[in-house]
């Protein structure tokens, strides 16, 4: 008997509760990081959002299982990983905004999704000093939330070790040889291991990881930055996504950002660059503080005198579409691709690690084989996520 079931390579976002959820399934399961803990690789660069609000029926669906897994950690296993039910808002400040976002709204509700759209009188409530020059109001959906990588990451880490799932960290993977439908080898610069099946979850290098399966997945990781203040009294409620890119000469090299009051108090934000930096480079630029506190302060006057304690920089694993890459390979079944997670796979992670389980054990249900369908590894990659 091959001394492991499952392979897990990468030990991240998606690669951690996949490890949990299958060793709470009896699985018997390695995972291999080249760094030396769980989350150190974008899982710890990722800012806590989460949420349900996509626009499409797969991603929901996952996260739904996913707030489920959050939100009630601490009530079921005790530890605190910072969750908060804060919601998220887009507030928008054109027409044209506003009717893509109502637009959208019809779908998500089509979906059960608990959103609304808000008067701007009534999100100013919500967030006290909004700038309401132009707002024509916003969607909230109260049922997001927030909860802290690192907090969590570490809580199904120690989770997973109880149900018995085994690390090697500080290990790189270097090769894999596919010998059948139910004996892969992994090799590392440090050993050799087997099982029946490998799951790929190797985040911003997981084409490199496909490649030694022979495969070419799509994955280009691009550089995002992100920052964290100083620890203040609560002063506004859900996650504000500005969706606009910059039209500010100052700020023009922009587009979107999104910001929120975690746990502690403190104002967590990231920026989206207009031009993609494509790369796994991760060292801070001057560029991005500036930029984004100046269009930070303009849209909420409130933050001016916060003290940003740190900045730093990640990327996304992006596909052509923006839906993450989830399925074996057809040549190799027990070869499995959970990658391109994009700008989610922190909040992707605890529900597709339930469904990565179900497809490991083979019982997926009628809707696994649904979400799988969007996130189809052989799909043509010609559609769009409007929240990508
Ligand atoms: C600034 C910023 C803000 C973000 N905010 C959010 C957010 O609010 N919410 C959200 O859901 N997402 C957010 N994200 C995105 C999120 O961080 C990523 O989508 C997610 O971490 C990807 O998960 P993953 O498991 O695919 O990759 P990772 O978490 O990076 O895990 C992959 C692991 O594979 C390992 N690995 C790779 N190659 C090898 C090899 N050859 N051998 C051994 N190990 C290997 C790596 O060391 C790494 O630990 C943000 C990202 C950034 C940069």
């Amino acid at each position: 008997m091959k001394p492991f079931d499952v392979i897990i390579i990468g030990a991240g976002s998606v690669g951690v509760p996949t490890a949990m959820a299958l060793a709470e399934n009896k699985q018997r399961v390695l995972v291999i990081d080249a760094l030396a803990s769980p989350g150190q690789g974008q899982n710890k660069k990722a800012i806590g959002g989460i949420r349900a609000t996509h626009s499409d029926k797969a991603k929901i669906t996952i996260c739904q299982r996913s707030i489920d897994i959050f939100s009630t950690w601490q009530e079921v296993h005790g530890d605190d990983i910072g969750w908060i039910q804060n919601g998220y808002s887009f507030p928008a400040y054109t027409d044209e905004d506003a009717k893509k976002l109502k637009d959208l709204m019809v779908i998500q509700k089509s979906f059960n999704l608990d959103i609304d759209w808000l008067s701007p009188g009534e999100y100013q409530k919500l967030v006290p000093g909004i700038n309401m020059e132009n707002l024509k109001g916003s969607t909230y959906s109260p049922g997001d939330g927030s909860a802290s990588p690192l907090l969590a990451i570490n809580a199904f880490y120690f989770k997973s070790l109880e149900y018995g799932a085994q690390y090697k960290f500080q290990e790189k993977v270097t090769d894999i040889l596919i010998l059948g439908d139910s004996e892969i080898k992994v090799t590392t610069d440090k050993g050799r291991y087997t099982a029946d099946k490998v799951i790929n979850a190797a985040g911003s290098h997981a084409r490199l990881i496909g490649q030694m399966a022979g495969l070419d997945l799509p994955v280009e990781p691009d550089s995002h930055e992100g920052a964290i203040t100083e620890p203040v009294q609560r002063f506004f409620g859900p996650m504000i996504v500005d969706l606009r890119p910059s039209r500010d000469p100052a700020t023009a090299d922009s587009s979107n950002y999104y910001f929120y009051q975690n746990n502690e108090g403190q104002v967590i934000f990231c920026l989206t660059p207009k031009h993609l930096i494509q790369g796994t480079a991760d060292e801070s630029t001057s560029v991005f503080l500036p930029q984004v506190a100046k269009r930070m302060v303009a849209l909420f006057p409130k933050l001016t005198n916060l003290k940003v304690r740190r900045t730093w920089r990640g990327q996304y694993p992006m596909t052509p579409d923006g839906f993450p890459i989830v399925g074996p390979a057809k040549e190799y079944p027990n070869f499995i691709n959970a990658v391109g997670m994009c700008g989610q796979g922190y909040m992707l992670g605890p529900g597709l690690g339930e469904l990565l389980t179900r497809m490991v054990t083979n019982d997926l249900t009628d809707g696994d084989l649904d979400v799988l369908k969007h996130f189809n590894p052989y799909r043509d990659f010609s559609g769009i996520e409007h929240f990508k």
